[in-house]
């Protein structure tokens, strides 16, 4: 058998602030409330019971923000897949207003915990750049800028010269900028979120993963793989694209596909000069979109959907270093430094889901793009939810778990959409 590809380190994993000391589990301890899962939205949901005095254990796997919470592109970006008009005729005028509301104020909770915790996270907040590749992706992002002006955020649209200014590319047609977006080294603002949660009185242990879940009399029995017990009230489970088989049937409702991530080493002041020279944050309008932005270390980093499987060479970075060739010709010969990827969570319709399949059992899966604001506010509802006991704290119903149809194929399914999408997608991906 092959061995193994040996995995770098992320370029986060190499840049972040020190981890707090999270133990692993030993023994047995009770507590109101047990956390499965130590991404954004575990730690959120940690941090925010603590300060309303709830005793909490938070369980994770690895370390906290080891998923895809410490790996991913560190793009802080209000909103979800929906715009507000869709989002509207989804849920309703009254749920839809509320959804609203809610996701377009996700990055400002980020930035406010930072700010609030002096957390030590790299950070720049001066918009997020989405660029339309097409004709049709233009007209969608004018409107999805006006939608977002008449919430009363100061959206701006940027024609062909400006988007291309801004992103010191050539290929796009014109863009919107949103103004509430920006940039955060995403591992150290997980670790930020622990030592907050710690501060305010959480436990956290990390190397301790939940191996079995049982329900005794009103309360339930977390076990970790040590065999050390939590004796809790309730659970809340947040375990995002990693999730297992603790709750029978819940991996089969989403796919989650590693999201791969290159960075060139620190470029140097002119190279970095004609990269997006205001530090904006960017995304495109393509189906298989590219995620990029410079850091706080001076390094080019872009992301992007990659082979289903896990990567088994450096190959698997390939089209990614093939397309900033064709987007930033003047990266040519620059060396990447860090290549790596995560997994996301897939739900049919894109939208996180709860899941409460007995009283006492909250679960939170699937999260797309968004998930750094996202999964943070997500995290402070269902702590919300907890002590308020009102479903309506958090942003979407409580739903059954529905497995998705032949979840079996879909690895098929989804690598036949990839090829399929990079074919069509046009522009940079199809050249790479
Ligand atoms: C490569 C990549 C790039 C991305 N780029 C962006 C971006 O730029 N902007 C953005 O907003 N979003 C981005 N995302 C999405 C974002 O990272 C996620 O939506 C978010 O981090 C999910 O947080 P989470 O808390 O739901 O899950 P995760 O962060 O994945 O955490 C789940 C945790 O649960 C733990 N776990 C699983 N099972 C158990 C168990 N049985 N016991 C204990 N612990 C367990 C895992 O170890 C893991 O640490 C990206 C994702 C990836 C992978």
């Amino acid at each position: 058998m092959a061995e193994p590809f040996p995995l770098q380190p992320s370029l986060w994993a190499t840049t972040a602030a020190p981890a707090a000391d999270t133990p692993p589990l030993t023994g047995a301890v009770r507590a109101d409330v047990c956390i499965v899962g130590g991404g954004y939205a575990g730690l959120s949901a940690a941090l925010h019971l603590a300060e309303q005095g709830v005793g909490v254990v938070l369980l994770e796997a690895h370390e906290p923000g080891w998923g895809g919470s410490g790996r991913n592109g560190g793009q802080v970006i209000p909103g979800i897949k929906y715009d507000p008009s869709e989002i509207v005729a989804k849920f309703g005028p009254e749920g839809g207003r509320a959804l609203t509301a809610f996701v377009g104020t996700t990055a400002d909770l980020v930035f406010d915990l930072i700010e609030r915790h002096g957390m030590d996270v790299p950070w720049v907040r001066n918009g997020w750049i989405q660029g339309a590749h097409t004709p049709a992706m233009l007209d969608t992002v004018k409107r999805r800028a006006a939608e977002w002006q008449a919430e009363g955020v100061a959206a701006r649209v940027l024609t062909k010269a400006e988007a291309n200014a801004a992103i010191g590319a050539s290929q796009y047609l014109g863009g919107w900028l949103d103004p509430r977006g920006g940039g955060v080294q995403p591992l150290s603002y997980a670790r930020g979120l622990a030592r907050a949660a710690l501060k305010a009185g959480a436990a956290i242990h990390g190397a301790s993963p939940v191996t079995a879940l049982a329900r005794t009399a009103n309360r339930f029995t977390l076990t970790t793989a040590s065999g050390a017990t939590v004796d809790a009230g309730r659970v809340l489970m947040a375990t995002g694209g990693y999730t297992g088989d603790l709750i029978p049937k819940l991996r089969q409702t989403i796919i989650a596909p590693n999201s791969f991530m290159v960075a060139t080493r620190p470029l140097g002041a002119n190279l970095a000069a004609s990269i997006l020279p205001e530090g904006h944050v960017t995304s495109d309008t393509r189906q298989l979109l590219l995620y990029f932005r410079k850091d706080h270390t001076g390094r080019f980093l872009m992301g992007g959907r990659g082979p289903f499987r896990e990567p088994t060479s450096e190959s698997d970075w390939g089209h990614l270093e093939r397309v900033i060739a064709k987007l930033y010709p003047q990266l040519a010969g620059t060396e990447f430094d860090h290549r790596w990827c995560g997994r996301v969570a897939l739900t049919r319709d894109f939208l996180p889901h709860f899941h409460e399949p007995e009283p006492g059992l909250l679960i939170d899966i699937g999260c797309m793009g968004r998930g750094v604001g996202l999964q943070t506010a997500v995290g402070r509802a269902m702590a919300n939810y907890v002590t308020s006991g009102k479903a309506s704290a958090l942003p979407f119903p409580i739903t059954p778990i529905t497995p998705l149809p032949l979840h079996a194929l879909h690895k098929l399914y989804v690598s036949a959409i990839i090829t399929w999408y990079r074919m069509t997608d046009g522009g940079v991906q199809a050249a790479a």
